[in-house]
């Protein structure tokens, strides 16, 4: 079988902003840092398992060695459902990204309660099919995940997401980069080294469905302590 070696770029933006609106993403700094701002971040804790992950065994075979942690512990969601919101290109033709995008929020709903809203409304996690100011970039990746840290107005340490994937290639293609993002964005920071694995690094020629070891993965990263969801320490001042 010939297989394609385009490699998947998932590329890591992380920005922070403090007290800002929710749901703006053009008021994020992506360059911010904790240390730089001298954030003082609340303690990792664990938390329980959602009931769709809980129901799956916990031993199987997995990837989890390959998932990173990011400066604030795992990135899991903390509350349910995940909200996402679906932004299809303005072009789409027979609805072709739109409906590869509702499906990939299908598929990955049957481990963790996902509820897609509308694209006017603050999500945890926004679809995208280009980033806007790189309309005319042409060597622009095929997709991309990036998420943000924020504090929100109850002083609670939170996340979101953004997955960007072109609309100019095949439908399963499409679909194969929205599931692959999707798991990224849902929490599993890393990659498979097995092609038929939707966290594959790599594109194949057929892109997988999400597979057992995805879901194994997935579970053990909602088992991993994260600072995400707790509210920040009382600001003291500096002496
Ligand atoms: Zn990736």
């Amino acid at each position: 079988m010939k297989r394609r070696w385009w490699v998947w770029v998932c590329v890591v933006a992380l920005g922070l902003i403090l007290g800002g609106a929710q749901g703006k993403w053009e008021s994020l700094a992506i360059t911010a840092d904790f240390t730089r701002q001298n954030i003082q971040l609340p303690p990792a804790v664990r938390y329980p398992l959602p009931p769709s992950l809980a129901q799956i065994p916990a031993k199987g075979p997995d990837y989890f060695d390959e998932v990173q942690p990011v400066e604030v512990g795992y990135l899991l969601w903390t509350e349910f459902p995940i909200t996402v919101a679906i932004e299809p290109p303005p072009w789409d033709p027979n609805h072709v990204w739109q409906t590869a995008a509702e499906q990939a929020v299908r598929e990955w709903a049957a481990y963790l309660p996902l509820e897609i809203v509308d694209s006017s409304l603050p999500a945890n996690i926004r679809l995208l099919s280009q980033r806007p100011t790189e309309q005319n970039n042409r060597r622009a990746r095929f997709a991309e995940t990036s998420y943000d840290l924020f504090v929100d107005d109850q002083r609670v340490l939170r996340h979101r997401c953004r997955v960007v994937v072109r609309p100019s290639q095949a439908p399963k293609f499409v679909l194969g980069a929205l599931r692959h993002e999707l798991g990224h964005a849902l929490g599993i920071w890393g990659h498979s080294p097995l092609p038929t694995d939707a966290l594959y690094f790599a594109q194949v020629a057929d892109p997988p469905p999400i597979s057992q070891r995805d879901v194994n993965t997935l579970r053990r990263v909602y088992e991993q302590p994260t600072r995400l969801g707790q509210r920040l320490p009382e600001l003291r001042p500096h002496g």
